[in-house]
């Protein structure tokens, strides 16, 4: 009867054990997973063709508001690898750690606080009559005189001039 007892105990602790391993096993598949799908839409150094070593680029970058050009601000510099300084370039410096720390949108958004979306730029929305023009307007951005598609992800290069334009 004891030995009966014992035996059930040790089966318990077995399947407490399996149970145990299914759920690591799940999480870690969860995790490699979620981890997988959040790589998947990142582009790596060598897709963008970045260079891994340190670089110290400047681009311009210029804002135009219906016909009014944009004073541009100097901000505090919250990140060394991507800011500006009294010249109001875009300066990269550094190590680029992958394509999306020196994107446009993060220059705009976070460096120097301006809004930008894929839609609208500083209060100014795309399709919608904010120039007293009587038309609807639209937001484009302009890298050395092309329109870009997908402004927001654009990787900012050395000497390149940026234009946004909203007419
Ligand atoms: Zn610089
Ligand atoms: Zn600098």
């Amino acid at each position: 009867m004891v030995q009966y007892i014992e035996s059930g105990k040790k089966k318990q602790e077995k399947s407490n054990k399996l149970i145990y391993a299914l759920i690591i096993g799940a999480v870690v598949l969860i995790g490699a997973l979620a981890y997988g799908s959040d790589n998947s839409g990142k582009q790596s150094l060598a897709d963008a063709d970045l260079p891994s070593g340190e670089v110290h680029w400047h681009a311009t970058l210029s804002i135009n508001l219906c016909g009014q050009e944009q004073p541009l601000p100097v901000t505090p510099i919250k990140s060394h690898l991507l800011h500006t300084h009294e010249d109001r370039l875009i300066h990269v410096e550094g190590v680029i750690p992958d394509p999306e720390s020196i994107m446009l949108g993060r220059y705009m958004n976070y460096a120097l606080g301006l809004e930008l979306t894929n839609t609208s730029v500083m209060g100014y929305r795309n399709e919608i009559e904010s120039c007293n023009d009587g038309k609807d307007n639209t937001l484009a951005v302009l890298v050395d005189g092309t329109p870009i598609q997908d402004h927001m992800n654009h990787v900012i290069r050395d000497g390149q001039k940026i234009r946004i334009l909203y007419e």
